[in-house]
């Protein structure tokens, strides 16, 4: 493997973003006259803080600013796996950090740098989970592993399943096949399940690769007429796992290969796990035979997470983010709003974590809101005034009409200025809109109301819990 330390050389180096937080203070918009350089080594610095030095070291720290044009970042790796690496794993957050630097910036490109290559191969030698890797397939991420795999009903099928082939033992189906739609953890529990197995049974041959790398191997390996050691190198596999294996639909000679794969894999009793975005009945363009052999084996399917799973999946996250505080409000805020699927939960948990360091401001709810304001969009339903005024006379037990009415007691005042800020808070809505909508009132006795509750809840911790309760319940 060629990764490295030199590697970065045409790069100031990072020289002390030793486990710190660094760009406290850096605003979201840096000037003009800021180089793409310097931005690099901000966000240089912010990755390792974020991943740790072990990450880093082995993926990021090669990775070299090549050039900036118009809207494009140019980023150079050493070697083809290396930068496949890079474009699968941190393509989006290198595009999102570089966004937050520099707002013109909406493209992250990640070419190999045959440059950066001598560099590299001079370097010190390889951490040790670098050095593991396979000869063939690719290499399996150290964060995906049965112990940061959270699991709930939604999963639980899958994961027994995973592990019992994890374990070495003998083992009543194969293939094992993993399907659900995407972001819900099937690549995580394959690589799980490589991490494992190797412990379990030292020396086993482990090859993971996509489907789709699969049939860009074995063109390029019918291209250089060598399709024989292409066949040995997978049939040697004791566990062989092809993922997203609906990418091979309708590529004849592709599937065609992948049968004997499968075929010869199962008979010589090693063991086989495939995933797929679809249950085997749904997968159009795959050949019968392969389908039926499918069926021999166990399939097992992934839901969506219910709301505890997301939150114990959340929990589970912030323990790889452990500078960072975020409050429970937060937390919750997340599981409910992020449905859709876990990759995009634990992207919007590493997105308010990094807009936070980057702004050098804390986690709130209202943060939160702002960095996510584009993906809430998509989840957010409309929170209307009446909806807002029925919720909040309900929880002061006060009757909507006094809310709206003309008293100045101070016992509907309080519960109204609550309503009025909400209002504002949780709805488009103009203050002059608002106001009309408290009977009849002027948008300055609407502003005087989100001020004085806004000065309340800094002292006034029952207040503040109040608003934090009654978010929850409007907004959910
Ligand atoms: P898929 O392959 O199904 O598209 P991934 O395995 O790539 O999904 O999962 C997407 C992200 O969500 C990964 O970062 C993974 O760690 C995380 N994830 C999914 N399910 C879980 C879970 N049950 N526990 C912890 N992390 C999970
Ligand atoms: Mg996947």
């Amino acid at each position: 493997m060629t990764h490295g330390k030199q590697a970065g050389k045409r790069c100031v180096p990072v020289t002390d973003a030793a486990g710190r937080s660094p760009a406290q203070g850096v605003s979201l918009f840096l000037s003009g006259t800021d180089s793409a350089e310097s931005i690099w080594q901000t966000i240089r610095a912010h990755l390792r803080a974020e991943y740790g030095a072990r990450t880093y070291d082995s993926w990021l720290k090669p990775l070299a600013l090549v050039s900036v044009d118009a809207d494009t970042v140019t980023l150079g790796s050493p070697t083809h796996f290396t930068a496949d690496w890079i474009r699968s794993h941190f393509a989006e957050r290198l595009r999102l950090l570089w966004a937050a630097q520099s707002p013109a910036v909406r493209h992250v490109r990640i070419v190999v740098e045959n440059g950066l290559r001598a560099a590299a191969a001079e370097s010190a030698p390889a951490p040790a989970a670098v050095r593991e890797e396979p000869a063939f397939g690719v290499a399996l991420e150290p964060r995906y592993t049965f112990d940061s795999f959270v699991v709930g009903k939604a999963n639980e099928l899958a994961y027994n399943a995973a592990r019992t082939v994890a374990e070495g033992g003998p083992i009543d189906f194969n293939p094992l096949f993993l399907h659900g739609t995407t972001g819900l953890g099937k690549t995580h529990l394959m690589h799980a399940i490589g991490w494992q197995i190797r412990s379990a049974m030292p020396g086993a041959k482990v090859v993971y690769m996509s489907a789709e790398k699969f049939m860009v191997e074995f063109v390029s390996a019918m291209r250089d007429k060598d399709t024989l050691s292409f066949k040995h190198r997978l049939r040697s596999a004791d566990l062989l796992m092809i993922d997203d294996v609906q990418f091979i639909a309708g590529k004849d000679s592709t599937q065609e290969e992948f049968f004997h794969t499968m075929n010869e894999i199962i008979s010589a009793g090693k063991r086989l796990v495939i995933t797929a975005d679809r249950s085997p009945q749904n997968l159009e363009g795959i050949e019968n035979r392969i389908l039926s052999r499918l069926a021999w084996g166990l399939v097992a399917d992934i839901n969506p997470a219910d709301y505890e799973l997301r939150l114990s999946i959340l929990l589970e996250k912030m323990k790889r983010l452990p500078g960072a505080t975020v409050g429970e409000d937060v937390i919750d805020f997340l599981a409910r709003k992020i449905t859709s699927n876990v990759r995009e939960l634990e992207g919007a948990l590493n997105r308010i974590v990094a807009y936070s360091t980057l702004v050098g401001k804390p986690i709130d709810l209202d943060f939160a809101r702002q960095v996510l304001a584009d993906v809430l969009k998509a989840h957010d339903r409309k929170v209307t005034i009446d909806e807002i005024q029925r919720k909040v006379a309900d929880y002061y037990a006060i009757k909507l009409s006094d809310l709206l009415s003309a008293r100045r007691a101070r016992e509907v005042a309080r519960p109204r200025q609550v309503a009025m800020f909400l209002a504002k808070r949780l709805t488009p809505r103009s203050l002059p809109d608002i106001g009309r909508r408290f009977g009849g009132r002027d948008h300055t006795t609407v502003m005087h109301a989100v001020k004085r509750i806004e000065e309340l809840r800094a002292d006034d911790s029952e207040l503040d819990a109040d608003i934090t309760r009654l978010t929850r319940i409007i907004d959910a």
